[in-house]
């Protein structure tokens, strides 16, 4: 039963931070951007 099958990772286009998550994240940890965050493919 895999799990992290709708895992995607995310990329912040201000800082370059990556992030995995189900969804995109509302802020960046590192810069504190706020809808900066893209998905990468
Ligand atoms: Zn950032």
């Amino acid at each position: 039963m895999g799990g992290d099958a709708t895992m995607a990772t995310f990329k912040c286009t201000s800082c370059g931070h990556e992030k995995e998550g189900r969804c995109k994240p509302q802020k960046c940890p590192e810069c504190e951007g706020k809808k900066t965050f893209e998905k990468k493919e």
